[in-house]
């Protein structure tokens, strides 16, 4: 089995999960896995290489993927925070879920030109990740792509979040 394929495997499915229908992809097995988090932290990052400044991670799991990517290719990282964490945010931005919204916030960390690379764990509505693309364009710089671990296709994510780079597909 190469990396990639065991990193894969190491995606539990959880049915029922956080309400009853819904299949739960957690992927807390594969971010304890040290071979298994190095793998998929370079296949994510991978295809920007040289075009990125900065990783952007959306809190909460994005934050452990973005930190490992930034350390990996020696840039910072961006907190997007759900509201009312930040003590002076820059930009906020609300989205629709499927009871109700929510909003999203980033501090004021960026330099003229800096370009963002994206990163969460998993791509669902696309909701999330396209309400965190424009709070980085509200930031008044450019996003430089969008990477996940994983696009669950059925849900439609990429005709919502345009164009993103996805390790694993379900
Ligand atoms: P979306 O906005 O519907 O695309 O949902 C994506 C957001 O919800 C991401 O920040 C994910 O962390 C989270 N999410 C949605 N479905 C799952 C899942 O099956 N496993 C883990 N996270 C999920």
């Amino acid at each position: 089995m190469d990396a990639l394929t065991r990193a894969e495997s190491l995606i539990a499915l959880t049915p029922d999960y956080p309400e009853p229908g819904v299949l739960f992809r957690d992927v807390s097995p594969l971010l304890a896995d040290g071979d298994a988090l190095r793998t998929v932290v370079e296949a994510l990052i991978a295809p920007f290489e040289g075009r990125f400044d900065i990783v952007a991670g959306i809190e909460a799991r994005g934050f452990l993927l973005a930190g490992y990517a930034a350390a990996l290719a020696g840039v910072g990282m961006l907190q997007i925070r759900k509201a009312g964490k930040l003590p002076r945010p820059a930009a906020a931005v609300s989205y629709a879920l499927e009871y109700g919204t929510a909003t999203i916030e980033a501090p004021g960390v960026l330099h003229k030109g800096e370009r963002v690379l994206l990163l969460d764990d998993v791509l669902a509505t696309g909701g999330t990740l396209a309400a965190a693309q424009s709070l980085i364009v509200e930031l008044g710089v450019k996003v430089a792509g969008s990477a996940v671990v994983l696009e669950l296709e059925d849900l439609g994510g990429r005709a919502v979040a345009g164009d993103v780079h996805t390790v694993f597909t379900a």
